[in-house]
């Protein structure tokens, strides 16, 4: 359990009203706001490592859960934290003069085979790609190089 469950719980065998369930509640609160700050200054530090490492960033517009899962925010991030970390992701981008690079939600990136272009349903339990073409690859790295590739499409067509 951490720190915040366990003072949520004390705070909910208090008497609501008394002087200590007042005090519990704020240290509650406290606790709350620091980690909300945790999780943006992450959010910060990790959009700020990708700006600097890389030319330029395809993300699949709204794909929360693939994005989260790579760059382990673990199970609990919220749309919140995905908003907040994209927006903070592009002007940290902009200010090197580099682009963050939106693919369409609807591009096949799960079912399409990232080495000859075939096409297959790929329902979410299916966690590895395998192709009559030979290729098997795990299912959401085959997906990042059809993001890569489509994002490199995108940017020659500006
Ligand atoms: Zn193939």
């Amino acid at each position: 359990m951490d720190r915040l469950t366990k003072a949520q719980r004390v705070l909910s065998r208090r008497i609501k009203g008394s002087e200590r369930w007042k005090k519990q509640r704020l240290f509650v609160a406290k606790l709350h706001e620091k980690v909300a700050n945790q999780r943006k200054n992450s959010l910060h530090h990790k959009s700020k490592e990708l700006a600097t490492v890389f030319d330029a960033v395809a993300v699949e517009d709204l794909n929360m859960k693939g994005m989260s899962r790579a760059l382990k925010f673990g199970k609990s991030v919220a749309d919140n934290d995905w908003v907040m970390f994209t927006t903070y992701l592009t002007y940290k981008l902009e200010e090197q003069g580099k682009k963050l690079i939106k693919v369409d939600k609807w591009f096949p990136s799960t079912q399409t085979c990232s080495c000859c272009g075939n096409k297959k349903e790929m329902p979410m339990s299916v966690r590895t790609y395998e192709c009559s073409c030979g290729s098997i690859m795990e299912r959401d790295h085959n997906a990042a190089i059809n993001i890569k590739n489509e994002a490199i499409r995108l940017l020659a067509l500006e």
